[in-house]
């Protein structure tokens, strides 16, 4: 019986298994061969201040930016250890450079501004055209950028590879398969695998997007708030012209932003779409309108010589996300259970800081009972607020008109009648529309709500 059985082969289990193993636990790693888990399609940026975005309140702003910039640093001192160790080659590529060009990102770019005096992080204002590699089409200059030196981006891959070789060299021992369910048993779990049961005194699901799946098969769903998936879509070209730098747009409506990423082969990650999703299909391949928008986004807006790019690879992952947009990180009701997940964008840059928590736990049992990452926290849907409903509809709007196609420039007027059209239907219009709406509103912030809602509208009239 091992001391604590880690079930996920993301950037989350992964640096939990070294971590722990590290520490002397007797670690049992149980990974699934999933080639389209979040962490392998990540961009892997190590950001701070670059995932702002503006309507988030000052509490949950300030817990985000202090979480990921302490994750920002215990990555510079991991990365060298496993630099040491000999398990990764020498990074993290340094600075990251964000482009504004729309209203919506200067606002966010602001916040940025706002919060880097606020944290004390560096941020420095650029003339967009002095940026290295940013060649975006004449029409889609950006008005606005700013230098992050304090951010970073790695490999997503070469991290996976090393966090896997610095767990075994600590003692993990890994495992290969899904596990099917968990039961909780004399005290400890068991875990039921395509390979036989495994016995362990604790388990920790870092298990993603899958979580909830997991412990509807396990008959313990009550132990947590449903995880939901924010699908994404990322590709691997390589260009003609090597990427020398991380450049990105903010955060944008319903998506996490386009980025370029260079790859320590030389080779241009671009990411990335995000839509959450109720269903976690990781059989699915991209589809050609996250394809398009990604691409044409990319092509358009941060290099023009990205055309003439090759397409390598094309990878999809679901971000693990909850309600209140917070990892669940730490011990369940049912004592032998404990769970590391809900990064969301952040995982690869906040698992340090899972990583760090659950050591606690596991040491001190009911040390973070009380963090504002606890998975025994109330979680309360937001509601149907005025402004809500109209940050809804820009995000609607601004999601159509983000190729910058922006028609006969009538997206205000657009928005203004999605606003009153919005508050008419959920205020009394279809029953079964309203029923819909009411149930999706118990798992997801209404504003990433509202593009499930507006593709279930055009589906039933079209
Ligand atoms: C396109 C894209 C770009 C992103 N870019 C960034 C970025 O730049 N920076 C950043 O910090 N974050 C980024 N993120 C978010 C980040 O990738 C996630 O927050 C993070 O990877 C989550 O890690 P995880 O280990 O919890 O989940 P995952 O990486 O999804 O891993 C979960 C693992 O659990 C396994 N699993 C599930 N169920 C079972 C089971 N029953 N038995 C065994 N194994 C199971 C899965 O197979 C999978 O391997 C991005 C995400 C996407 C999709």
């Amino acid at each position: 019986v091992s001391d604590v059985l880690v079930v996920g082969g993301g950037v989350v289990g992964a640096t939990l298994a070294w971590r722990l193993a590290q520490q002397g636990a007797t670690v049992v790693w149980q990974r699934a061969d999933a080639p389209r888990s979040a962490s392998a399609a990540s961009g892997a940026m190590l950001s701070v201040l670059s995932e702002l975005v503006p309507w988030q309140d000052d509490h949950q702003r300030d817990l985000e930016v202090t979480s990921r910039a302490a994750g920002r640093r215990a990555w510079d001192r991991w990365l060298a250890e496993l630099g040491e160790a000999g398990d990764l080659p020498p990074g993290p590529v340094r600075g990251v450079h964000v482009l504004g060009r729309t209203a919506a990102d200067v606002e966010a770019m602001r916040v940025m501004r706002a919060d880097a005096v606020r944290h004390d992080l560096l941020a420095e204002d650029v003339d967009p055209r002095e940026v290295p590699g940013y060649r975006p089409d004449r029409s889609m200059a950006a008005v606005d950028a700013l230098l992050l030196a304090d951010e970073a981006t790695v490999d997503s891959a070469d991290l996976l590879a090393a966090l896997e070789r610095a767990a075994r060299r600590c003692g993990a021992s890994v495992r290969t398969g899904r596990v099917e369910r968990i039961e909780l048993a004399g005290g400890g779990v068991v875990a039921t695998t395509d390979a036989g049961p495994v016995e362990a005194d604790q388990v920790v699901l870092a298990t993603g997007a899958e979580t909830t799946a997991l412990l509807r098969a396990s008959d313990l769903s009550d132990l947590l708030p449903t995880v939901l998936g924010g699908r994404g879509v990322s590709v691997l070209v390589r260009s003609p012209q090597l990427a020398v730098g991380c450049i990105r747009t903010p955060n944008r409506a319903f998506a996490c932003g386009l980025h370029l990423v260079p790859r320590s082969d030389g080779t241009t990650y671009v990411g990335a779409t995000n839509r959450r999703t109720t269903r976690v299909d990781t059989e699915s391949a991209p589809h050609l309108d996250e394809l398009t928008s990604l691409l044409g986004g990319a092509t358009s807006e941060l290099d023009v010589g990205l055309r003439k790019a090759e397409l390598l690879m094309t990878a999809v992952g679901h971000r693990p996300v909850t309600l209140d947009r917070l990892p669940l990180v730490g011990r369940t009701s049912a004592a032998p259970v404990l769970v590391a997940t809900a990064t969301w964008r952040n995982g690869v840059g906040l698992a340090p800081v899972l990583a760090e928590l659950m050591a606690d736990e596991l040491a001190w049992p009911g040390s973070t009972k009380d963090h504002p990452f606890a998975p025994t926290r109330t979680m309360t849907p937001a509601g149907l607020g005025a402004d809500a409903l109209r940050r809804g509809a820009e995000g609607i709007v601004d999601a159509i008109f983000e190729s910058g196609q922006t028609g006969l420039s009538r997206s205000s007027e657009l928005s203004a009648f999605l606003d009153v059209a919005m508050t008419s239907l959920v205020g009394g219009g279809d029953d079964a529309l309203v029923r819909q709406i009411g149930r999706l509103l118990e798992l997801a912030p209404l504003e990433e709500v509202l593009p499930t809602v507006h593709d279930l509208v055009v589906r039933q009239r079209g």
